[in-house]
C-alpha cells in the first residue's frame, strides 16, 4: 500500500519530526495553514477516526494535548484548532488517520465560515431521533 505517512514513520521519507513514542509520531505539515501546523498520527496505519482503536486514540489525544501546549509556549499563537478530516467530502487527502494542530492568529486569513442552516419545524427532533437510534455503546 502506498502511504506517505507510513513512509515517514519508516524513515523512508523525510519530515520535521517533533515527537515520537512507541505508538505515535508527530511532525510539521509540509503545507501549513500557519507556520507550526502540526500533524499527530498513529504509527500503525488506520484510515480514519472510526477505524482507530480506542486505546490508540487515547495515546493520540494525549500527545495532541501535550504538543498543543508546546506550540502555544513556543509560538505564542492567539489560539489553535484541532482538526480531523474524515473522507474526501470532508477534505481528507491522506488516508492515514491524523490530528491537525493549527496555530491561529487574530490576523490570519484562514476562515471556516460555512453557510449555516436552520432546522425547519419539527426536523431537529427527527434528526436527533435518527442519530439516537443508531448509537451503540
Ligand atoms: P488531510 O487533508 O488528509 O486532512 O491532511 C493531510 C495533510 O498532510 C495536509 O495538510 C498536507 O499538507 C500534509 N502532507 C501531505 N503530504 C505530506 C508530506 O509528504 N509531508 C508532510 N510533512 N506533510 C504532508
Ligand atoms: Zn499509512
Amino acid at each position: 500500500m502506498d502511504c506517505i505517512f507510513c513512509d515517514i514513520i519508516g524513515k523512508n521519507e523525510s519530515a520535521e519530526i517533533l515527537y515520537e513514542n512507541e505508538s505515535i509520531i508527530s511532525f510539521l505539515d509540509i503545507r501549513p495553514v500557519n507556520y507550526g501546523h502540526t500533524l499527530v498520527i498513529p504509527k500503525k496505519h488506520y484510515e480514519n477516526f472510526l477505524s482507530v482503536p480506542s486505546e490508540v486514540l487515547g495515546d493520540l489525544i494525549q500527545a495532541t494535548q501535550m504538543l498543543s501546549a508546546a506550540i502555544l509556549k513556543s509560538l505564542a499563537p492567539d489560539g489553535f484548532n484541532i482538526v480531523v478530516n474524515n473522507g474526501v467530502a470532508a477534505g481528507q487527502s491522506i488516508f492515514h488517520f491524523h490530528f491537525h494542530i493549527i496555530p491561529r492568529f487574530q490576523s490570519d486569513d484562514f476562515k471556516f465560515r460555512p453557510n449555516l442552516k436552520s432546522y425547519r419545524d419539527g426536523t431537529m427532533e427527527k434528526f436527533a431521533e435518527k442519530i439516537r437510534l443508531a448509537i451503540t455503546t
